[in-house]
């Protein structure tokens, strides 16, 4: 028996756990007492993310891509392996895909050689441009198959299919959130999402890059709110599989987010407008009843408040840099 069985740790597998989501989970697991094995390819998230973990005992980093198979003995596994901003994930759209596909494949495996719980990383991509508003489990979407962000959205969508027909098939117990918009310490500065351009341009005294017109909506949830969320996903019994949104369900146009933007960092509000890039989301808000009434969760940060500790973040990591 390993020494990690007599001590009773769980032995958690965190895929992508090198990136923005997977590095606060990786930190949260430990702080639960978990043995915690982080892989990743670092291709859109870095070891800095996870560089405060690597002196503790029962935290181990592995780089490996997840469209090859990975043998390793775990109980449970958080399936993260994926960039998920439209400039890192339309860069080599066929790695995207054979992320979600042959990555979701290799963890199911996993999963179903081990009897793990395994938990996919969803996205409330899946719904598209919705035309149900706000969106709720049961709208199966209007995505474009052929447009840019299909290879992220369409990988997403094959990847969901995968985890039901295993569990379906083989029993492997799942557990599928749909993840939306979420912002916080160590998101990628220069990855595009809305969130980390605005404050990076705020702060840096540039204009922020509103694409259209700025009337299109998005609800953003803080990371702390939203691994409180997986970790009370993973913990529930075998017949709660989900699909599950786990998001804030405040709304916001993004030129509310920029004004907000601005007040919080004192800058200049000086904008420019730029085309909207294709099949971008005109609305997108979570339904969250399913999650209040399997999981007692709902957001508790305030998107005001979020935002004061994401330019304290970007603010630090400027000053460290410079
Ligand atoms: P991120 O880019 O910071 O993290 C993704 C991590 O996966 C990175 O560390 C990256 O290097 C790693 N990765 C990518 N391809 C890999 C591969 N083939 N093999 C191994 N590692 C690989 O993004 P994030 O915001 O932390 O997103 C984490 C997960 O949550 C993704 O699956 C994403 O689709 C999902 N998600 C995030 C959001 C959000 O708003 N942050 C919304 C919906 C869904
Ligand atoms: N967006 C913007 N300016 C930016 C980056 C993004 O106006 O500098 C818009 C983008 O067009 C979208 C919204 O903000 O409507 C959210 O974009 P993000 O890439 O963060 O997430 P997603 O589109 O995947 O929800």
């Amino acid at each position: 028996m390993s020494r990690n069985r007599i001590a009773n740790r769980k032995r958690i597998l965190v895929t992508g756990g090198a990136g923005f989501l997977g590095s606060h989970l990786c930190e949260r697991l430990l702080a639960d007492g978990a043995e915690v094995l982080c892989v990743d390819s670092f291709y859109s998230g870095t070891r800095d993310n996870v560089r405060h973990l690597v002196s503790n005992p029962h935290f181990e980093v592995l780089r490996h891509d997840v469209t090859e198979s990975l043998t390793v003995e775990v109980d449970e596994i958080y399936n993260l392996a994926c960039p998920a901003s439209p400039i890192h994930y339309q860069r080599d759209p066929i790695h995207t895909m054979k992320t979600s596909v042959f990555g979701a494949m290799n963890m199911l495996g996993l999963a179903k050689r081990t009897g793990a719980k395994i938990l996919q990383a969803s996205t409330s991509e899946v719904y598209g441009d919705p035309e149900v508003h706000p969106q709720i489990e049961h709208y199966w979407g209007r995505v474009n198959p052929i447009g840019l962000r299909s290879c992220y959205d369409e990988g997403k969508r094959a990847a969901e299919s995968l985890f039901f027909d295993y569990h379906r098939m083989h029993g492997v117990r799942i557990k599928v959130p749909r993840i939306f918009n979420t912002y916080g310490p160590r998101m990628h500065p220069n990855d595009g999402r809305v969130i980390s351009n605005f404050v990076v341009q705020s702060l840096n005294g540039e204009e922020l890059t509103i694409y259209g017109e700025g009337s299109q909506t998005r609800s953003f949830c803080y990371v702390s709110d939203l691994i409180e969320g997986f970790v009370r996903l993973m913990a529930t019994p075998d017949d709660v599989t989900g699909p599950i949104n786990l998001g804030n369900p405040e709304e916001f146009t993004i030129r509310e987010l920029a004004e907000l933007t601005t007040e919080l960092t004192g800058a200049a509000a000086a904008v420019r407008f730029l085309p909207l890039p294709s099949d971008d989301p005109v609305q997108r808000r979570p339904d969250i009843k399913r999650a209040r009434d399997l999981l007692g969760w709902h957001p508790e940060i305030k998107l005001r408040d979020g935002l004061a500790k994401t330019i304290d973040y970007f603010r630090d990591v400027a000053g460290n840099a410079g």
